[in-house]
């Protein structure tokens, strides 16, 4: 069974959960290091201070986090697959 994720008045809302995959668009990350502190497990900063995302798949554990982590972006642009 594929996950199943949609949006809801802007935040993500989860249906089901497997291999969830989290994606950055580095180019308009402004470095507030938000998702990082949302959900270590995921997202941390690199050298340049800008966010990457380390871990491929999202753990089972830290899906929740990860979603807060996308909704909270401020510029948008963490993407949850
Ligand atoms: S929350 Fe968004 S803007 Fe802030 S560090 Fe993470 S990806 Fe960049």
């Amino acid at each position: 069974m594929l996950p199943i994720y949609f949006t809801f008045h802007g935040s993500y809302k989860k249906m089901e959960v497997l291999n969830m995959k989290a994606l950055i668009e580095r180019n308009g990350c402004i470095g507030c290091g938000l998702c990082a502190d949302t959900c270590s497990t995921v997202f941390r900063m690199d050298d340049e201070g800008l966010a990457e995302v380390y871990t491929d798949p999202v753990p089972s554990v830290s899906e929740d986090s990860a979603i807060e982590a996308a909704d909270s972006c401020p510029v948008s642009v963490i993407t949850i697959e």
